[in-house]
């Protein structure tokens, strides 16, 4: 990441929002339309956890009870993570970041490549409905689409919609427990982000409750709005 940034500085999207507001969802649905590549801290700490590195059996047991990971390590596995190639054209964070050490982290790490924050997305939601959004998740083991046994049920029973796959993963962390603990973690060292980067002037809020693809289209329309502006 260090040296002179791109001619043309590749757009930065944050998505806030507590578990289960939508953002890993709504983050692949963007990074499909607007060509932004998703990068999930979730989702490279549970990579970190399955291949038994030394900073994914340091996360293990803190996701494990529904805690925050060490800005240490987060800040490290994102670091690397967005010197890859396939950032150049963009990205959209996704869980990323969980605190204000974060928050900072990132705007040094985009500083040294000359980019900035295009806007951040708080996905407000009623807090009380994330258990049952939560408890009742799924995703598809082949492709990563996600599915819900309410809200978003494969149309036949173990079989993904979009690529066929039957191999169906739940998170070991979707409980009920770890739930509680996760949203008290959002609330304590998250939601004071939104603050931050409404003070930066790059804070979009958007209602979160409603259908997934009313919620993509006006994402998409904050996206579109706001990498015009820069260009
Ligand atoms: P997620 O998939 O975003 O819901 O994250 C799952 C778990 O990974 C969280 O409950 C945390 O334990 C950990 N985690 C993910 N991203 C971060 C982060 N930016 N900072 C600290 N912990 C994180």
């Amino acid at each position: 990441m260090d040296g002179a940034g791109p001619a043309t500085a590749a757009p930065v999207f944050i998505l806030l929002g507590p578990p289960g507001a939508g953002k890993g969802t709504q983050a692949r649905m963007l990074s499909d339309t607007h060509g932004l590549t998703q990068l999930s801290t979730g989702d490279l700490l549970r990579a970190a956890v399955s291949q038994g590195t030394s900073a994914g059996r340091q996360a293990q047991v803190v996701m494990e009870a529904g805690g925050l990971v060490s800005d240490d390590i987060v800040i490290a596995i994102l670091h690397d993570r967005l010197a890859a190639p396939d950032c150049a054209q963009g990205v959209i964070l996704d869980g990323f970041p969980r605190t204000p050490v974060q928050a900072e982290a990132l705007d040094a790490l985009l500083a040294n490549t000359g980019q900035r924050i295009n806007a951040a997305i708080s996905l407000d939601v009623d807090d009380t409905a994330m258990v049952a959004r939560i408890s009742g998740r799924f995703t598809c083991g082949d492709c990563g689409e996600g599915y819900h046994d309410r809200f978003k049920p494969t149309a036949a029973a173990g079989v993904c919609d979009k690529c066929g796959g039957t191999e169906m993963k739940r998170r070991a962390d979707d409980t009920p427990e770890t739930v509680a603990e996760r949203l008290s973690a959002y609330h304590a060292q998250t939601a004071p982000l939104i603050d931050y980067y409404e003070a930066k002037g790059v804070l979009s809020r958007v209602p979160a409750m409603g259908a997934i693809e009313q919620i993509a289209a006006k994402l998409s329309r904050v996206v579109t709005e706001t990498t015009t502006q820069l260009v």
